[in-house]
């Protein structure tokens, strides 16, 4: 189990891979940082490029953390 801080604030969410950490942080994400997500909405190709430029930023946070 790992546990990892939210990329724009202190709150912490767990998981035991990536994806579980994901959901994990996932409600806290949507309640608290919307308005990040709302910024991001574009064509579907943008929101894609996106999101996977978010998954891969924080994939690497997640696996530096032992
Ligand atoms: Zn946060």
């Amino acid at each position: 189990m790992k546990t990892l801080k939210c990329d724009l604030c202190d709150v912490t969410a767990d998981g035991e891979t990536f994806e579980q950490w994901m959901m994990a942080l996932q409600p806290h994400y949507k309640e608290a940082h919307a308005e990040v997500m709302e910024s991001k909405r574009g064509t579907p190709e943008e929101m894609k490029a996106a999101m996977e430029e978010w998954m891969k930023e924080n994939k690497e946070r997640f696996d530096a953390v032992s």
